[in-house]
């Protein structure tokens, strides 16, 4: 395979090399070409666009790659509490949104659901509105409010009832710390910790809340000692850390494999 010698031919290089003139994504161009869409001012082909969910040809596999790695991370952590952990995982599924999880896991002994809807609406208004959501908001926006808070979906959340604690848990994997998506990732993440948290704070003050961002980088890069420190505040038996953490690594290294395989099929059908 091409990436072999850690170069990835994206457009955007083939053009600094010479061998291509237009830098614009081959793949969104065909798929807003399949859809009848406009091929005006197309995002780059940089290795972080394609890496995004924002190209339009690789949203799937790029996704598809984001469960794999995080569903298998959150369930090994899971399986490997100490004995003594008092902390519950809660599974989160495509349904998991605060309203769900208010419902099923029982969190009206934390707070009620009344007064951190009044809590959070306060929140979700020092929250900008963004274009899509516009007309939603001009409708109503206190019920727009509202519903984006029980809209939020935490990848997970862990709780220890004993001792009142409750963390969300976010999982991020950039590709490429320059391009713009992952800016908008981090918002996206720092957002949802402003709302969920700070209005679970206000409305719960009796209990200790918090959130823990685990990032995968590129493939074989983790930061070790933050990877580490989180394991052990979620309880993780000190046997089974570098296991985890290998199996993390190998796994995002698959997940890469994947989606670079899924990148070069496509841009072969396109040549075609
Ligand atoms: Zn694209």
């Amino acid at each position: 395979m091409m990436a072999i010698a850690g170069i990835i031919l994206v457009a955007k290089w083939l053009a600094k090399t010479k061998q291509r003139s237009d830098v614009s994504c081959r793949l969104c161009k065909r798929a807003r070409e399949q859809r009848g869409a406009s091929t005006e001012n197309l995002p780059e082909e940089t290795y972080g666009h394609i890496n995004s969910a924002f190209c339009d040809g690789m949203s799937t596999s790029v996704t598809a790659a984001h469960h794999f790695i995080w569903r298998h991370l959150y369930a090994s952590m899971q399986a490997a509490q100490t004995s003594a952990s008092k902390l519950r995982f809660v599974i989160p599924d495509k349904e998991s949104s605060m309203n769900t999880l208010w419902q099923k896991e029982d969190f009206e002994q934390i707070c009620s659901r009344e007064s951190l809807t009044e809590k959070a609406a306060d929140i979700e208004k020092t929250i900008g509105v963004k274009e899509h959501e516009r007309e939603r908001y001009n409708f109503d926006p206190t019920i727009f409010y509202e519903n984006r808070f029980w809209n939020r979906r935490p990848d997970g959340i862990v709780i220890n009832k004993n001792r009142r604690t409750l963390y969300t848990l976010e999982f991020k994997r950039p590709s490429d710390r320059n391009e713009d998506f992952l800016r908008v990732k981090e918002d996206e993440a720092n957002e949802q910790r402003k709302s969920i948290i700070e209005a679970l704070k206000t409305a719960a003050p009796e209990w200790t809340f918090g959130q823990m961002n685990f990032v995968a980088g590129r493939c074989g890069v983790v930061v070790e000692d933050d990877f580490f420190n989180k394991l052990e505040k979620l309880n993780i038996q000190a046997g089974k850390k570098d296991k985890i953490l290998l199996a993390h690594m190998q796994r995002i290294c698959e997940a890469h494999d994947t989606v670079m395989r899924s990148y070069y099929q496509q841009v072969q059908g396109h040549k075609k």
